[in-house]
């Protein structure tokens, strides 16, 4: 199947990042938000980064004007119908998600592909909502979407192969390098990277070092580009602690039982660095 126009619901942090791969890689893309002025921030924030792009030499003017003129802003999800493909970046609950399916499902073509971004809910259970679920699809971005190179792409039980390997062609045409994950939760980056950030804070709620020695630690000693606890400050403990809770629930494992110390400062309102405070101050 070939593709030329990509449909985003969601003009958030993700969709936002997603118009903006899309459109540097000269696809028509129609971006979609029920919310107007998520809608007008998302375009301000993909031109702003496209800007910061062409002043850093990464990207030459014309490429940044083709690429924002390769995207539309529509409030209207009627817009989504000529797509070959619709990725869902919207709100992370299911029944919003649920709901942008039952609406999709009445306004895009037949043979159109629909993916979901989602970090948590099972692609099987979203893509009951539509009447072709083997057309459905989980496409894992990671954010910042620009800079991030992976995306997970998540089989449901009930999609097709020609689903699967059209969505790993999209992209691989992004850009990206794509693995293939079982629909399981977390996928495979959140479940190895989010219960070691819990067993950092273990390490620190513990005595066993401080929050910059762990973090020296994993960076000198394993090569990670940064500290897991810095990392958590970064992601937002608010997040981290709703990953590991969702873990959790799916496998019924107290290995995965979220540490006393990463409850405490949610509830203390330390969610990182969003509120200037958490395993360290900004
Ligand atoms: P966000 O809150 O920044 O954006 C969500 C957007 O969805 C908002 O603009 C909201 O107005 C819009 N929306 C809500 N209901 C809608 C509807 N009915 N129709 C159209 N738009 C609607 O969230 P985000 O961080 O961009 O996350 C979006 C999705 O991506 C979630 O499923 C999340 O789990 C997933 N994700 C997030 C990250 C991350 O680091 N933030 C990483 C990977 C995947």
């Amino acid at each position: 199947m070939q593709f030329e126009t990509i449909g985003i619901v969601g003009a958030g942090q993700m969709g936002a990042g997603i118009a903006q791969v899309c459109g540097a890689a000269g696809l028509s893309v129609v971006l979609n938000d029920v919310d107007p002025h998520a809608l007008e921030r998302g375009v301000e924030r993909i031109s702003a980064n496209v800007e910061r792009l062409v002043s850093k030499g990464k990207l030459a003017p014309n490429q940044a004007e083709d690429a924002l003129a390769c995207i539309e802003a529509s409030p209207d999800a009627s817009a989504l119908t000529t797509c070959d493909i619709v990725i869902e970046a919207a709100t992370e609950n299911i029944r919003i998600k649920q709901q942008i399916l039952r609406e999709l499902d009445a306004v895009v073509r037949p043979d159109a592909i629909v993916a979901t971004n989602t970090s948590s809910v099972s692609i099987t259970q979203l893509a009951a909502t539509l009447s072709d679920p083997s057309r459905f699809v989980g496409m894992h971005f990671f954010n910042p979407v620009p800079a991030m190179a992976l995306v997970e792409i998540i089989r449901g039980m009930q999609t097709s192969d020609a689903t699967f390997d059209t969505t790993v062609a999209l992209a691989e045409r992004l850009g990206k390098s794509a693995i293939q994950v079982k629909n399981v939760s977390g996928f495979v980056v959140n479940r190895i990277l989010v219960p070691m950030i819990n067993e950092a804070i273990f390490a620190l709620q513990e005595g066993v070092a401080s929050a910059e020695e762990i973090d020296a630690g994993m960076r000198l000693g394993a090569n990670h580009p940064m500290g897991p606890l810095a990392l958590a400050d970064l992601i937002g403990l608010d997040t981290v602690l709703s990953i590991m809770e969702m873990i959790q629930r799916a496998f019924g494992d107290t290995k995965y039982r979220p540490a006393t110390r990463l409850r405490e400062m949610v509830d203390a309102g330390h969610l990182g660095r969003k509120t200037k405070r958490g395993f360290y101050s900004y």
